[in-house]
């Protein structure tokens, strides 16, 4: 029986590495930066991507899939900045992978597009596992969770090129360590990039936009 469900899911994620080598071609096509956005629910993606659009799209053509089990109150409130949006509903499934980002490209105006934002669904888990052909993934989490967060869920974090400890202007409310939570993304993700944000008040956010610059830099305008 274990070893029925083992194959099935080599081949789910088989198949699932075949359409994102697919978007990652489209996404070399089109000059398209993709970023994969990962928290825990409420730690701020949606207010990360909407802070980003309403800031910055005098830089950069930002375009948005949206994951969410259920709703659409997150593309409803990124379609308010103007930036084109596609909500994915993926009904009992916890994560997103790349066929769905594949359906919701057919959506979006790829030709007007510098930047794709995948929000994914709030969860710490099994994002990890699925390659949606993104070029990088940012792991936000916010001062109102632990700063243990990053030894609990070690294989998203390990994945991370970024970062963001998210909603900064809540320190003095809550018992969060800032010196402990970045000491233990140090053990987990030495890699990332660390960016302390708030996007209720704007703190870090120029830091972040310079980050995603140089990554677009990096890795589409590479002479
Ligand atoms: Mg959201
Ligand atoms: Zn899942």
């Amino acid at each position: 029986m274990t070893h029925k469900i083992i194959h099935l899911n080599t081949d789910i994620l088989k198949k699932n590495e075949i359409i994102a080598a697919e978007n990652r071609a489209l996404f070399g096509k089109y000059r398209i930066l993709a970023v994969n956005l990962l928290s825990s629910p409420g730690a701020g993606k949606t207010s990360l991507v909407v802070q980003t659009c309403t800031r910055f799209s005098m830089y950069a053509k930002f375009s948005i899939t949206v994951g969410d089990l259920q709703t659409e109150f997150d593309a409803k409130r990124i379609a308010e900045t103007g930036v084109p949006v596609v909500q994915i509903n993926t009904g009992t499934a916890c994560h997103l992978d790349a066929n769905m980002i594949q359906q919701s490209l057919k959506e979006l105006p790829l030709n007007a597009t510098d930047i794709l934002f995948i929000e994914n669904v709030g969860n710490l888990v099994c994002p990890a596992t699925f390659d949606l052909g993104e070029h990088r993934k940012v792991v936000i989490l916010s001062v109102a969770e632990g700063e243990e967060k990053p030894l609990k869920y070690p294989p998203i974090f390990q994945g991370a090129h970024c970062v963001c400890i998210n909603k900064v202007d809540l320190l003095p409310y809550v018992d969060f360590d800032v010196q402990q939570c970045r000491d233990n993304l140090s053990r987990i993700c030495p890699q990332a990039e660390i960016i302390e944000c708030s996007c209720k008040t704007g703190e870090g956010l120029k830091q972040w936009h310079d980050w995603l610059t140089r990554q677009w830099t990096t890795t589409i305008n590479v002479v």
